[in-house]
């Protein structure tokens, strides 16, 4: 399978032949297609098996799709992940991957200035990767606005859950927009990822690599 037949933008398509990409991984193959379709999908993948291109290429592809101007302090699509050097890999490689369009990814993450996080969510962004803690602390703030928020990416979510994750989740996802498409995604499957599912995805196609 190439990545031209996924159904991807073929700007995207270029992106990633030009970032060195030559083939999809099985994840990327599996889940690409169900997210352009607007399903959730619940993965159970390891870190560098292309997970983050497999939830980041289609949804940037449905953003490309979206001409709803930036509303101020808001987000299109909430990235939640464990820590901050998982926040800032993904978002480094999520730049990448919206190179040459209209699109801004931003980051939220403890140990930084709250203040400049606060001024830079001002104008409003499309992608926002954030660690749970400090994204409830700006929505404490009335520093950002997730109504207009329509994905929601859960990236590790068994080691969120040791983080006290459904709690936070509890406060955030009343927050998002409707309707919305989940992604969940973690290394292992333990018993409360299911209720995690059931709580926050719709119907799940679950992928398994
Ligand atoms: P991830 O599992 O998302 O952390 O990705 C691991 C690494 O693989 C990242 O550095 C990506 O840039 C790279 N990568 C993702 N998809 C592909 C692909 N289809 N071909 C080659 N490299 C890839």
């Amino acid at each position: 399978t190439q990545f031209a037949e996924l159904g991807l933008d073929p700007k995207l398509v270029t992106t990633v032949t030009e970032a060195g990409y030559e083939t999809p991984t099985p994840i990327q193959i599996k889940a690409i297609p169900l997210v352009l379709d607007g399903r959730d999908v619940m993965g159970l993948a390891q870190t560098g098996t292309g997970k983050t291109a497999a939830f980041g290429l289609p949804l940037i592809h449905q953003l490309l799709r979206n001409h709803d101007k930036r509303q101020p302090k808001s987000v299109k699509a909430l990235i939640l992940a464990p820590t901050r050097e998982l926040v800032n890999q993904i978002a480094e490689n999520l730049r990448a991957y919206v190179q040459g369009t209209h699109l801004k990814v931003r980051t939220v993450v403890g140990g930084m200035s709250i203040n400049k996080q606060i001024s830079m969510l001002a104008p409003g962004i499309d992608i926002l990767v954030a660690t749970p803690g400090r994204l409830i602390d700006l929505l404490d703030r009335k520093a950002i606005r997730l109504d207009t928020a329509t994905f929601l990416v859960l990236d590790e979510a068994d080691q969120m859950l040791d983080m006290g994750f459904i709690h936070a989740l509890r406060r955030i996802a009343p927050e998002l927009g409707t309707p919305r498409q989940t992604m969940l995604f973690s290394a292992t499957m333990p018993k409360q990822m299911e209720e995690l599912s059931r709580a926050y995805l719709t119907d799940p196609a679950k992928v398994q690599v």
